[in-house]
C-alpha cells in the first residue's frame, strides 16, 4: 500500500511538500561502555563510571567491547539491513570540554550495517517503507553541567564511551506524521529486540531532524538539520515549524542556506546553531589503536537464528491465528509487554474476548491506578481465570466486570473473590422458574401486551427477573425460561 495524496503545506504562492530524514542516535543496552569495562547504568553519581579510557588518559588502549558489537547486528538485522562483516574505527576530531580524548571514536566510511528497510503504518490505514542508508557504533561524550556553581562548568565523564548506534535514514519521510511514526516504529523495533531501551527522557533516543522543502514534482532542495531533538512529539512539531520557516525564506525570494539549527520547544520554531562555514573539519582519519572489525559469518547467523519475533510479525500473526482486526493487533503488539500480557490471557481462550479485555477493562484500569503493563493491577493470570468462570457459566458478563473491579482493588484471584462475596452465578433451573414465575405474575398486564404483539418488552422481563436475582441469575438459562413461559 502507497499513500495516494502527498501531504503538503499551503504557501502564499502554492503547496509545497517536505522531504525529511533522521539521523538517530540510539544508546546500547549494555553493561559496560564500547571500549571499556566502565559501567553505563543510568543516573549514578557523577563520575563514578569512569575508566582510565573514557578519562582519555595518554596512552590507553581501546578495546571492543562484544556485547555491543552485537547488539548493533541485531538491530541490523531487526532493520533488515545488509550486515557488513568487514567495518573500520575512524577518528573523528573535535575539541570539547567533555570529550577528553579530543576525538570521538566512530565509523565514517565502514559503518558496521548498511542499508535496510523500514515499514511504517499511518493513521490512514496505509503503510510505507522508509530507507535505512546505514547503521555504525560511535562513542557517546561526556555531559557538562553548566548549573551547578555560578562561576564554573563542572563535567560527568559517565557517558563518556558509552555505545550509541547512528541509525541514518533515507530522506523518504513527506510529512510530520510520517517522521513521528518512523521514530516511533524505530523505538519499537529496538524495545522487542532489546538493544535501546528508547527512553527519550533519559537520552536512550535522540534525533538529528533534516528537512527540506520542495514544490510537488521537483528534486531536491537544501536541507537544514535540526538537532537532538528528544520527544516524538517534538520531531513532530520540529520539522512542521522548520519547514513553515523555510516555505517563508523561499516565498520572500531568498535562499535557504544549509544550517544546523535547534528546536525551541518553548517557543515552537528552531533557531539557528552554527551554518555551513562554522562546520566542523572533523578530519577522519582510521583510528590506529583498533583493527577492522572484522564478523565471522555464522556468528552474524547465530545472531540472526536468536532474534525476537518482531512487531511486524506478531501483528500479522495475531491477526492470522487469532483473527484480530488490524487494529487491535496494532494496539496489543505496540509494546512487547502488553503483547505478553495479553498472550497470557488468551491462551487457551477466545482471542477476541480476551483482546476486548485486555483493551477495556485493563487499559482503562491501567490510567486509573495510574499503573503500566509491567506492574498491573490485575495479573494476566488472573484475567484469563475471570474469562474462565464466564465460559463456565459461573459469572454472567455483567458478575465479571465487578469481580475484576474488585480485582483491581485488592489484587486478588477472581476465585477468592467469587467466594468471599457469594458472586457465584445461579444455574439451578428451579431458582430460576421460581423467579420467572414471580415475575410474570406480577406483571400480567405487560405480560398480555407482550403476547399481542408487544415483543420488545422481552427485555424487561429479563431486568425483572435479574434484579429479583440480584443479577447472579445465569443470563442464557433466564432468557429460556422466559421465552417457554412467554409463549
Ligand atoms: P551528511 O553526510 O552531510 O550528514 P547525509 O547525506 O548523510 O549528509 O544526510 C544526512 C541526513 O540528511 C540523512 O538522514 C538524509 O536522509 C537527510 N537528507 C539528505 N538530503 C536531504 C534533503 N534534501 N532534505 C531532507 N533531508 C535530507
Ligand atoms: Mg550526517
Amino acid at each position: 500500500m502507497s499513500t495516494t495524496t502527498t501531504y503538503t503545506i499551503e504557501g502564499r504562492t502554492g503547496p509545497w511538500e517536505l522531504v525529511i530524514g533522521l539521523e538517530v542516535h540510539a544508546q546500547v543496552i549494555s553493561r559496560a561502555k564500547l571500549f571499556s569495562g566502565a559501567a553505563t547504568a543510568f543516573g549514578a553519581g557523577p563520575n563514578t563510571q569512569v575508566s582510565f579510557i573514557d578519562a582519555g588518559f595518554p596512552g590507553m588502549l581501546p578495546v571492543i567491547n562484544r556485547e555491543c558489537v552485537a547488539q548493533a547486528v541485531r538491530t541490523g538485522l531487526g532493520l533488515k539491513a545488509q550486515i557488513n562483516l568487514w567495518s573500520r574505527f575512524d577518528r573523528k576530531n573535535y575539541f570539547y570540554a567533555d570529550l577528553p580524548q579530543g576525538y570521538q571514536i566512530s565509523q565514517y566510511a565502514h559503518p558496521i550495517v548498511g542499508r535496510g528497510a523500514v515499514e511504517i503504518e499511518l493513521a490512514d490505514g496505509t503503510t510505507k517503507i522508509i530507507g535505512i542508508t546505514r547503521l555504525h557504533l560511535e562513542q557517546d561524550a561526556g555531559k557538562s553541567l553548566h548549573d551547578q556553581h555560578p562561576a564554573k562548568s563542572f563535567i560527568d565523564l559517565n557517558r563518556s564511551g558509552v555505545a550509541l548506534m547512528e541509525i541514518v535514514s533515507e530522506p523518504d519521510m513527506r510529512s510530520p506524521e510520517e517522521a513521528g511514526a518512523y521514530l516511533a516504529k524505530l523505538r519499537q523495533i529496538m524495545r522487542y529486540l532489546g538493544t535501546c531501551d528508547g527512553n527519550m527522557d533519559e537520552g536512550s533516543l535522540r534525533a538529528d531532524v533534516n528537512v527540506s522543502v520542495r514544490r510537488p514534482g521537483e528534486g531536491y532542495r537544501t536541507r537544514c538539520e535540526v538537532k537532538n531533538v528528544n520527544s516524538i512529539r517534538f520531531v513532530m512539531q520540529a520539522v512542521e515549524a522548520e519547514a513553515r520557516r523555510q516555505i517563508e525564506v523561499w516565498e520572500e525570494g531568498g535562499e535557504v542556506e544549509q544550517e544546523t539549527r535547534l528546536f525551541d520547544t518553548v517557543r515552537g520554531a528552531t533557531r539557528s546553531m552554527r551554518s555551513k562555514e562554522e562546520a566542523h573539519d572533523y578530519r577522519y582519519f582510521p583510528d590506529p589503536d583498533l583493527p577492522p572489525l572484522v564478523l565471522d559469518a555464522a556468528w552474524v547467523e547465530e545472531l540472526r537464528a536468536g532474534l525476537p519475533e518482531l512487531p511486524d510479525a506478531r501483528r500479522a500473526r495475531y491477526i492470522r491465528d487469532f483473527g484480530l482486526s488490524p487494529y487491535d493487533a496494532q494496539v496489543l503488539t505496540a509494546e512487547k509487554e502488553t503483547a505478553l500480557y495479553y498472550e497470557t490471557v488468551a491462551k487457551g481462550r477466545d482471542p477476541k474476548l480476551a483482546a476486548n479485555w485486555v483493551m477495556g477493562d485493563l487499559f482503562a484500569a491501567l490510567n486509573r491506578t495510574k499503573r503500566t503493563i509491567e506492574d498491573p493491577p490485575v495479573r494476566a493470570e488472573h484475567l484469563g481465570a475471570l474469562l474462565d468462570l464466564m465460559r463456565d457459566g459461573t459469572l454472567s458478563g455483567k458478575l465479571a466486570k465487578e469481580v475484576f473491579e474488585a480485582m483491581v482493588e485488592s489484587g486478588k484471584s477472581p476465585g477468592a473473590i467469587v467466594e468471599e462475596r457469594g458472586l457465584r452465578q445461579v444455574t439451578d433451573t428451579g431458582a430460576i422458574e421460581r423467579a420467572v414465575e414471580a415475575v410474570l405474575a406480577a406483571n400480567a398486564d405487560k405480560v398480555a401486551e407482550y403476547r399481542a404483539g408487544k415483543e420488545k418488552l422481552f427485555g424487561f422481563f429479563v431486568g425483572q427477573v435479574m434484579k429479583a436475582m440480584q443479577g447472579k441469575g445465569n443470563p442464557a438459562l433466564v432468557n429460556e425460561a422466559l421465552k417457554r413461559r412467554l409463549a
